[in-house]
């Protein structure tokens, strides 16, 4: 399938070919029909599938096709960086356009955001409620409202306020939502409740995506991005089979790229904004065996046949099952053996989890001497060993000082003892010298001066008030 079989405007082919975008994603292809006939859509669909594409497509077009003023399209994100990425792609879809493209999100100057209320707004639900009380922004005028990452927004308790801003559309004639999945966590219901009779749409979550039989799957317990790259380096050396490994975004294929260069290893990449001359030039090196290692984004390894992949490397974690039976499907094929690993990150245990229960498959936690440390043991909530505790500590476990002085016994030191520690006794002299005087005193029948009588003013009874 191609963009052009879609009959969209050519600005919108041009800025689409011009974005490197040679065919439709597989949500493109299943949302684009419906939603470019005005259906309302629901997808399923993780990020990184092309899915922003997919609703923004339809939109443009709506809006270049149609005369309109205000706010005329509003997209809903959990967060601002979402938001962001959201605003960018579509100022570059709309580039030569007369269609403006703006954001209101938290941390962002207000007055600039309430001067500026383009025709696509990306919003995030915080920020909006605000300006919708104060009555400062207007949304009678949307003709199509998008939630995207619904399943976030749930969990991040915005099911009331997408209610209220839904509420206060009242012109629209098209929604969509989107979330990566579409099971659990009240989505049906939150999705009945905003749109209207909507095409269902799902990626990646069908039964031929189901984790190979043949494939293990493994996990490493990393501090950061430091020890992901000594435990990467060390698979690698000791392990030398054709090697896929998954980043999130293309900074960190030349981060990783960069770092395994310097181990010694010869790699090749792959991310979302290369050409297809170098795209193809690469997987082709990879395919033809001329280099071992292949370093990719989802998207951009999206749609490739790279055969006879031993081993997958969860660089960094999938968002989600689904992600993570995408890649790992690359390994394990056709009866043959393979393993996916993942990099886990302390907060990411739960996700660990979650993604084991979800695809209903054991994930054995490893460990390597010196290297990384074991993943802590689950314990009931509110039970925390001082072991343990180090062991979850921001190093991944090698705190070592922390634990030596964990060891050594505590001594209670009393500061005035160190404090006049080496100095002369004045006390006790005071005190020999006041017994001196007194016996001299009493040989001569006189109390002398400087010796204090027993009861009298400024003996304290502190050891330091010279009473004898
Ligand atoms: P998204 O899932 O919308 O966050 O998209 C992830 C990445 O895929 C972004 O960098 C998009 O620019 C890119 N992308 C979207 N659609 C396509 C496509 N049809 N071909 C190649 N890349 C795409």
């Amino acid at each position: 399938m191609t963009f052009e079989e879609f009959d969209l405007p050519p600005f919108l082919l041009e800025n689409i070919r011009k974005k490197g975008w040679e065919k439709p994603t597989e949500v493109q292809e299943q949302v684009l029909p419906a939603a470019l006939s005005g259906r309302d859509v629901m997808g399923g669909a993780p990020t990184g599938t092309g899915k922003s594409g997919a609703f923004l497509v339809p939109i443009i077009k709506r809006l270049c096709e149609r005369p309109g003023v205000g706010v005329r399209a509003l997209i809903l994100e959990p967060s601002r960086e979402l938001a962001l990425q959201v605003a960018n792609e579509a100022a570059v879809l709309c580039d030569g356009t007369q269609i403006e493209c703006g954001t209101i999100i938290g941390g962002a100057d207000r007055d600039a955001q309430l001067e500026r209320q383009c025709a696509i707004t990306v919003a995030t639900p915080g920020r909006l409620i605000e300006f919708l009380r104060k009555e400062a922004v207007d949304l009678e005028n949307v003709e199509v409202l998008v939630i995207d990452e619904a399943d976030r927004m749930l969990d991040m308790g915005f099911r009331a306020d997408v209610n209220k801003i839904s509420e206060a559309c009242p012109s629209r004639q098209q929604s969509m939502l989107f979330s990566a999945t579409l099971e659990g966590s009240g989505i049906g219901r939150f999705a009945s409740e905003v749109l209207d009779d909507p095409e269902e749409v799902r990626v990646g979550s069908g039964d031929g995506d189901k984790l190979p039989e043949d494939l293990k799957l493994r996990a490493y317990y990393t501090a950061g991005d430091e020890q992901k790259c000594r435990v990467l380096v060390q698979l690698l050396t000791t392990r030398r089979v054709r090697s896929l490994v998954f980043v999130k975004t293309r900074d960190r294929v030349g981060m990783v790229r960069a770092l395994l260069r310097r181990a010694g290893f010869d790699v090749a990449t792959l991310e979302g904004d290369m050409s297809q001359a170098e795209r193809d030039g690469a997987s082709r090196r990879f395919r033809d065996g001329a280099c071992d290692i292949l370093v990719a984004t989802d998207i951009a390894a999206r749609g490739l046949d790279l055969p006879d992949v031993k081993a997958v490397y969860n660089f960094d974690m999938p968002t989600n099952a689904a992600v993570l039976t995408h890649r790992s499907g690359r390994t394990a094929r056709a009866g043959s053996r393979g393993v996916s690993v993942l990099f886990v990150l302390p907060e990411q245990i739960e996700s660990l989890d979650s993604i084991s229960r979800y695809t209903g498959r054991e994930i054995e936690k490893r460990h390597i001497k010196g290297v990384c440390a074991e993943f802590p043991a689950a314990r009931p909530q509110g039970e925390r060993s001082e072991k343990k505790r180090s062991r979850a500590s921001e190093s991944g476990g090698f705190d070592k000082r922390r634990k030596e002085e964990e060891k050594k016994p505590r001594v209670k030191k009393r500061y005035r003892v160190i404090k006049n520690k080496g100095k002369p006794d004045f006390a006790e002299k005071r005190r020999r010298k006041a017994e001196i005087a007194a016996r001299k005193a009493a040989a001569h029948g006189a109390a002398p001066e400087g010796a204090a009588p027993s009861g009298a003013e400024g003996a304290s009874g502190d050891g330091e008030g010279g009473q004898p």
